[in-house]
């Protein structure tokens, strides 16, 4: 998916980006990038970040330096930040969000306008390049966010540095969020952030949270509303669950707070359904299920215990081998198990969602093999069933290789799937939902299976309903 960051200060603002952007870091692996202007001149360092953090890549750049505005961002598709001259003056972007229409929008652009863009490996065209592009259509910066956004089909949350100040832009729908902090005192400034919590540790304080499709545009003493929020959101519950960092609020819904009520609403759940067990120890799969653990844990009054724990020293980053073997090694070789409370013992182990279900396979032939009693599976969210089509979270290079959908190939007994044939097995009360859980619990190898239902995992993030995505689940936009 990707994060992104920036800041306007009456100080030299460097570092502040440097540690802004790199709070970012979970949400991309591929690329990192900062742009900053002296009041003058830009100047940009981007890296490639697949192999060491961005802190190690950033290092030598921040010396070189200078500046009283900058943005930064994590991206896991092309390089940025983007810097373009145009007639409406030189604007430096960065982005989060996926253009569905890209090939569409680039080839318009280029047929109609005689625009023309860096040609990329693959013949495809930069996203933060092509919306650049749009923006320099219009005759001022706020229209031209508005433009691009209204062209782009998908989602974009944007940050333009230009006119000495950044305009920050938050998608139509608010997929991602985007939060404003301002640091008072001799040294004054506003950021702009995705997660929250990413200039807590730098001296901003929370003061807004942009709406859906607003944008305000910041300088080192004002905040100013440019474009007013629209009214109909739909934000990515995907955040809350697993992809946001914990100490974030999104919404005024703090991330760990949410998973602690998921892993309570799970376990009344459980007691609902009089599906209940008795188990030893409650467990995370280490490290996302955990907090969910946590919440199940409290409520349901089965001790907490980590039978496998994350070896982290030196596994700062994760799934980067493209081969997806190997990152089954790694992901096996990071988990040390702790074989006292692992023999003989009846585990209840939740996670936070399944997308392919082939590391917790490993995870569980692992317990099995140090003599697990029982272990007993619990999902904080509903078997995952369509692919995200508005932010660019990587999960399978197809569709139909999540577990659900092989599940459903092997109980309808076809090679592929459609759509109208996944949708009934949304309900979870049908009997369909009842095989394909019972089949994925097979797979896996567990005692029993259970997915929290999708109106509890929406309660638990605790805003109105309608406001919260939920196309991975059920596949309504
Ligand atoms: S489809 Fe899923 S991952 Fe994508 S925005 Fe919606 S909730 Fe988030």
């Amino acid at each position: 998916m990707g994060g992104i960051f920036g800041l306007c200060s009456n100080n030299e603002c460097v570092m502040d980006l440097f540690f802004g952007t790199d709070y970012h870091s979970h949400l991309g692996t591929r690329r990192g990038g900062m742009a900053v202007f002296d009041g003058e001149h830009y100047n940009r360092a981007i890296h490639n970040i697949e192999n060491s953090p961005f802190r190690t890549k950033f290092e030598g750049d921040i010396a070189e330096m200078k500046g009283f505005a900058g943005i930064g961002c994590i991206s896991d598709s092309n390089p940025q930040p983007i810097i373009i001259k145009s007639r409406i003056g030189t604007l430096a972007v960065v982005t989060v969000g996926r253009i569905n229409n890209k090939q569409e929008l680039a080839k318009q652009l280029i047929d109609e306008e005689g625009a023309y863009f860096t040609e990329m490996s693959g013949g495809g065209v930069n996203d933060t390049e092509l919306v650049a592009s749009l923006i320099s259509r219009k005759d001022n910066v706020p229209d031209g966010i508005q433009y691009a956004q209204s062209k782009i089909d998908g989602s974009m949350t944007m940050l333009v540095l230009a006119d000495g100040g950044i305009y920050a832009a938050r998608d139509r729908y608010g997929r991602t969020p985007l939060s404003i902090g301002e640091k008072c005192g001799d040294e004054k400034g506003y950021c702009a952030s995705l997660e929250s919590s990413a200039y807590i540790n730098l001296g901003y304080k929370a003061c807004y949270s942009l709406g859906p499709g607003e944008v305000v545009f910041l300088t080192a003493d004002s905040m100013t509303p440019v474009v007013k929020p629209r009214q109909q959101m739909k934000m990515c519950t995907f955040l809350w669950l697993y992809y946001g960092f914990p100490t974030s609020d999104y919404e005024g819904v703090n991330v760990e707070e949410m998973r602690y009520r998921c892993g309570q609403s799970m376990a009344n759940q459980d007691v609902a359904n009089k599906t209940a067990v008795e188990a030893d120890y409650v467990a995370g799969v280490p490290d996302s299920g955990t907090p969910h653990a946590i919440g199940y844990a409290n409520q349901s009054g089965i001790p907490f215990g980590r039978p496998l724990i994350k070896y982290t020293p030196t596994w700062p980053r994760s799934f980067i081998p493209k081969d997806q073997s190997l990152r089954n090694l790694i992901a096996r070789m990071k988990l040390i198990p702790v074989e006292r409370l692992i023999q003989n013992k009846k585990l209840l182990l939740v996670d936070d969602s399944i997308v392919r279900g082939t590391q917790l396979r490993g995870v569980m032939d692992e317990l099995r093999s140090y003599g697990a009693k029982e272990l007993h599976g619990r999902v904080a969210c509903p078997p995952i069933l369509y692919d995200c089509k508005y932010l660019n979270f990587t999960r399978t290079s197809k569709p139909n290789e999540t577990i659900s959908r092989q599940s459903i190939m092997k109980l309808e007994g076809t090679s592929t799937v459609s759509d109208s044939q996944v949708r009934q097995y949304t309900d979870c009360d049908s009997k369909k939902y009842r095989a394909l859980v019972e089949e994925i619990r097979q797979r896996l190898n567990f005692d029993t299976l259970a997915y929290h239902s999708l109106s509890g995992m929406l309660d638990s993030v605790g805003i109105d309903k309608c406001k919260l995505c939920t196309y991975c689940w059920n596949g309504e936009e």
